[in-house]
């Protein structure tokens, strides 16, 4: 079990930042996450940790020693990959055993050390099959296997379950949970799945182009998003993100005017010297209840039943459509409109600059 650390730690491809300077502390034992759209630098972040990439700067810290100048093998860290990268000529035990063979342990300890982990990730039966014998599943919790034979101090886990089917990934998303209980290791995780990314991190790390815009632990993130980047990337369906205009603000806190008409109270603090100006609101779909008499409308366009929740896409007459969760034995029809309100509370309101605006408690 180790710490992680990372120090003004950036990577350029020619002329493309991949990375810029980051700073980021991973606690021993802690499970990170790491999302953020594609292209945004989360695989570029975990390879440099691994050793599998040169940093164009900065510094990688594991217990507090510069690894920087280590290889992979010697900085105590495995990492899995979206491909599970099994050789097809080994059986399972000669997978899993591979680091240990190649590390020289003797015959004895390898094979009590695979019994042990094939045992962890219910594996034992399929001791001797090949990989190609296995199903994606099987074939996932070998390359874990591998990973951690050695006892590793960090696992990486690159987009682990994102060749798997949907049913799969949720078991094997509580296989982690467990997994991480057992061994205590810290672990970086990467992924574009929101339910991985909040019931399995102990805190979330929110990428784009190439910046960490904002960590937290996941219940954070969700209630008091930083910038309207996160917003979009925490919660699905995504946070309701509508253009308004600063009306007036007071003590109390801010009534923005809105596109078609209406006002909204949000408890956010404005500076004054705002008023009259442009501003986004954000309201997430689950916030949205039905009342005849709220500010914002919508017809119904599509109306979408998941069992317990029920989420209607309302069209607006100024073309920015809207999300709202509804009970899930409401009635509605096509077309039909309906009106809502949000609370002052559960608004979120972000500057021209993407930045939220500091909250007021009610
Ligand atoms: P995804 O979710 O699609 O895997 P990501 O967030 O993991 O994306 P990275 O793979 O870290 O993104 O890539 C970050 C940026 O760096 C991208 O613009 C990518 O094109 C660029 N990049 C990554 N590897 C290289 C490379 N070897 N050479 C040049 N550019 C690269």
């Amino acid at each position: 079990m180790a710490s992680l650390a990372v120090r003004g730690l950036a990577k350029r491809f020619g002329d493309a930042v991949a990375l810029h300077p980051t700073d980021l502390d991973i606690a021993d034992g802690e499970f990170l996450v790491v999302v953020g759209p594609s292209g945004c630098g989360k695989s570029t972040l975990l390879r440099l940790l691994a050793g599998l990439e040169e940093p164009s700067e900065g510094r990688v810290l594991i217990a507090g020693a510069d690894v920087t100048e280590r290889t992979p093998a010697e900085r105590g860290i495995a990492m899995v990959f979206q491909s599970y990268a099994l050789y097809p000529h080994l059986s399972v035990a000669e997978n899993i055993g591979f680091p240990l063979r190649m590390a020289r342990r003797p015959r004895r300890e390898i094979a009590a050390r695979v019994a042990e982990v094939a045992a962890l990730l219910d594996l034992s039966a399929l001791l001797d099959r090949r990989p190609r014998a296995l199903s994606g599943g099987q074939r996932q919790r070998v390359s874990i296997g591998r990973a951690i034979v050695r006892d590793p101090a960090v696992l990486l886990l690159d987009e682990p379950l994102s060749n798997l089917d949907a049913a799969l990934r949720v078991k094997l998303r509580h296989e982690f949970a467990r997994l991480h209980q057992r061994l205590g290791a810290t672990m970086v995780y990467v992924t574009h799945d929101q339910m991985e990314a909040m019931t399995l991190a102990n805190r979330i790390v929110v990428m784009r182009d190439g910046r960490v815009e904002q960590v937290g632990e996941p219940i954070a993130l969700y209630d008091r998003p930083a910038t309207l980047r996160v917003a979009e990337a925490i919660g699905a369906p995504a946070m309701n993100l509508l253009p308004v205009r600063i009306a007036t603000v007071d003590g109390h806190g801010t009534t923005v005017a809105l596109p078609e008409g209406g006002d909204l109270r949000v408890a956010a603090r404005v500076p004054p010297a705002e008023v009259g100006g442009t501003a986004t609101l954000g309201i997430r779909p689950e916030h949205f209840r039905p009342d005849p008499g709220g500010p914002f409308a919508g017809a119904v366009e599509l109306f979408e039943r998941l069992g317990p929740q029920s989420f209607a896409h309302l069209g607006r007459p100024d073309g920015s459509p809207l999300v709202a969760q509804l009970p899930a034995d409401r009635h509605v029809t096509l077309g039909q409109v309906i009106r809502f309100s949000a609370t002052p509370e559960q608004a979120h309101l972000f500057g021209p600059n993407g930045a939220a605006y500091p909250r007021l408690s009610p």
